[in-house]
């Protein structure tokens, strides 16, 4: 059955049929010679539904549907030039019933199905989708068509996050997008609220999709949440690429005034898709071979949007496939590849609570799991625990730098006594994203206007790259490869390999110490490590000032 959007009609009872009126509804009823069972009449009664089955519902028949609300019939539209009408009207009320025929000119109908009011109601509510709202009425089709021009503009920008803005009182709807963790000057227009708030309600109601979803899509519950997968296509309708998105609804200011976000998970990658230095692949394929063989944690930090989880997830993929794999994550922001049974996926389910949860995902005996993030003690405790007990971990925190990690989890309540454990502790790194030179139109610095050059001379002299001729520069204007100058992004990784001479440093919290000993063992910190992108031409001189400094 064709779901379409018609205004549901609500019947309401009069008590004004006195003698008089009965008796000229029945001479009109004698005029439009309505029969009961012939087939060829205009107006047919019927009693029950079934013979609307044949019949195809009517997508969009807005202006007659609208018309027989403001006449208070119950009125269904079927795309053979038939309809259905409530017999409540047709038998009280056949003047209006037949003003409402004549009026709409723009609908052929060849026969008038008439059935109980009730009936048709139920019949209605059973087959229709109801958008309406109040100013326009938008078909369940054209929604989804318009959410799919809209997600193929962000799969076009590559957005990462596609903000849907609503705001009821300015009748205003429209969505921009991140795109390489910017948003993007990009504004896409949505006609108005209505229009906007159809796309986002077919969406949350209609789309496919796992985790929780809280109700049908409203203005006044905050937050609403949910998984939906949608698949990108072309106009010839090729699959371009399938997605999944993290649906999340906030009430920003007053009801009617909403935000909705799509942020398209992340697809899993290998360890040697992530753009790393080779050495440091090999280094993070022994750390997971060693995780897998004798347990302990790899634990990294990084902001939010800095690919952290990628890297961990890229570790997951690295592991033996024999080894049982459970992850808890709040919410799953990467969904694993099909192939890869050996790793289970669990959510975190708000009614059960994380601990509880936890020791059920122990119980599947895992050899490894992935903790999305050690965020307090308690996660901290189990987390070390486990890794005391020969399981791998790999997990995030929230710190500045690998060395900080140490800290942090000491802040958190575990004993160095712990942490200094050749068991626990087997890899600490952090991660940024950084943006890289669009190949095609980067500057050399020959090409800088003379105060841009000027301004630059100093640092350039300190970096000891001032007569480099590897060297590019941002050309903000942009090419037709990139947006202002800059294309994709690159992780920079600091990584620390535990060793025993780090363990040490650790029970004796001597963090200072230690950090000096790694760098005079030539470890990189992410800011040297961007020192040498900038170098070798890869990143703009603006986005290494960026970067967190050595001190
Ligand atoms: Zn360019």
């Amino acid at each position: 059955m064709v779901r379409a959007v018609l205004a549901l009609l609500v019947m309401t009872f009069r008590h004004n049929s006195n003698e008089f009126v009965c008796r000229s509804v029945m001479m009109k009823i004698n005029l439009f010679s309505v029969s009961g069972g012939s087939n060829d009449s205009f107006f047919h009664r019927i009693s029950s539904t079934d013979a609307l089955e044949s019949y195809t519902i009517h997508k969009e028949p807005t202006i007659a549907s609208r018309l027989a609300k403001e006449l208070d019939l119950t009125v269904l539209f079927f795309e053979q030039s038939v309809i259905a009408i409530d017999s409540f009207s047709f038998d009280h009320n056949l003047s209006t019933v037949n003003d409402f025929l004549k009026k709409i000119t723009s609908i052929k109908i060849a026969k008038v199905f008439v059935i109980d009011g009730e009936l048709l109601q139920n019949y209605i509510k059973a087959n229709v989708t109801s958008l309406e709202t109040g100013h326009t009425e938008i078909t369940e089709t054209e929604a989804s068509k318009q959410f799919q021009a809209l997600m193929y503009r962000a799969h076009e920008l590559g957005a990462q996050d596609t903000f849907i803005h609503l705001s009821n009182e300015d009748d205003t709807a429209y969505a921009t997008f991140k795109v390489d963790g910017e948003l993007s000057d990009e504004t896409y227009a949505l006609k108005n609220y209505s229009f906007g708030r159809a796309i986002v309600a077919s969406v949350y109601d209609g789309k496919k999709g796992a985790g929780t979803q809280i109700g049908s899509f409203d203005e006044v519950t905050s937050p609403q949440e949910k998984n939906v997968g949608h698949v990108v296509t072309d106009e010839a309708g090729n699959i371009l690429e399938k997605y999944e998105y993290r649906f999340t609804k906030t009430v920003t200011k007053a009801p009617g005034e909403l935000l909705i976000n799509l942020r398209s998970q992340g697809k899993a990658k290998q360890l040697s898709e992530l753009g790393l230095p080779q050495e440091q692949v090999e280094a993070y394929k022994s750390i997971v071979f060693d995780l897998s063989k004798s347990g302990g944690m790899s634990l990294i930090c990084g902001q939010t949007g800095s690919g952290k989880s990628t890297t961990n997830y890229a570790c997951l993929l690295a592991l033996p496939r024999m080894r049982n794999v459970q992850t808890f994550e709040d919410p799953i922001e990467i969904s694993k590849p099909r192939e890869y049974r050996n790793i289970t996926q669990n959510s975190l389910n708000h009614s059960i609570g994380a601990m509880k949860q936890l020791s059920s995902i122990m119980r599947q005996a895992p050899d490894c799991l992935f903790l999305q993030e050690v965020r307090d003690k308690e996660t901290a405790r189990f987390a070390t625990s486990i890794a005391l007990t020969g399981h791998g971990v790999v997990t995030s925190i929230h710190a500045k730098t690998p060395f900080g990690i140490v800290q942090r989890l000491e802040d958190l309540g575990v004993e160095p006594s712990t942490l200094s454990s050749p068991e626990v502790l087997k890899a600490l790194s952090s991660q940024v994203l950084v943006k890289t030179l669009c190949p095609h139109c980067s500057l050399p610095f020959k090409d800088l206007t003379y105060e841009e050059q000027l301004k630059h001379e100093q640092v350039l002299r300190s970096l000891k790259c001032f007569t480099s001729k590897d060297i590019r520069f941002k050309n903000s204007e942009g090419c037709a490869h990139c947006s202002k100058g800059e294309k994709g992004r690159k992780p920079i990784l600091e990584l620390l390999k535990i060793t025993d001479d780090d363990l040490g440093f650790i029970i004796n919290k001597d963090y200072l110490g230690w950090k000096k000993f790694r760098l005079s063992k030539g470890h990189k910190t992410i800011y040297d490590q961007g020192v040498l992108l900038f170098k070798s031409g890869s990143i703009c001189l603006s986005r290494l000032k960026e970067l967190p400094t050595n001190d």
